[in-house]
């Protein structure tokens, strides 16, 4: 059964009671603010305000340096086993954040959400609260999906020297 579209405000773009994530699909304002983001992807320092306004998902890129390299933490999303005998794709690596679940929900708030969320709670408080407070050095614009993904390091040191731009560029 097809179900009915609702007329916004709808409880994606004005927090009235519903399933924002159903009515995000049809909300004329979301669609609106996603037609006016970036047209390309792109690795700043700060987040576009047209895309501030207009993504659809966020997440963190948790990084740390190596003597050698650089690490990241990624996401294993365990895909089901008949489909991996099948070779229709086994479990698949993604970025650690989620889905805008409503307008007033800024870039940086979904982004740590998820993160607290999808590491299960370990990140250290003190380390939430920075990621709120002063936000991230880095962040990427995807345009396909319109994922913004901020990139964070993780040091022993609790207050972290600058990153370099060129460990996380490629
Ligand atoms: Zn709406």
């Amino acid at each position: 059964m097809r179900r009915a579209r609702q007329t916004c405000p709808c409880s994606f773009c004005a927090n009235v009671p519903g399933d924002p994530w159903e009515q995000r699909r049809f909300c004329t304002k979301f669609k609106a603010l996603k037609k006016n983001t970036s047209a390309k992807s792109y690795l700043e320092v700060s987040l576009k305000p047209c895309d501030a306004s207009g993504f659809a998902a966020a997440g963190v890129l948790l990084f740390r340096r190596t003597e050698a390299s650089v690490e990241v933490l990624m996401a294993r999303e365990l895909r089901d086993r008949e489909a991996a005998r099948e070779e229709r794709g086994g479990d698949r690596l993604n970025f650690l954040g989620g889905k805008r679940l409503g307008v007033s929900e800024s870039a940086i708030s979904v982004a740590v959400r998820k993160i607290d969320l999808e590491t299960g709670g370990k990140m250290s408080r003190s380390t939430i609260a920075r990621m709120m407070n002063t936000g991230f050095p880095f962040v990427h614009w995807n345009v396909e999906s319109k994922f913004v993904l901020y990139l964070f390091e993780l040091t022993v040191n609790p207050t972290p020297k600058p990153a370099v731009f060129s460990a996380c560029s490629r």
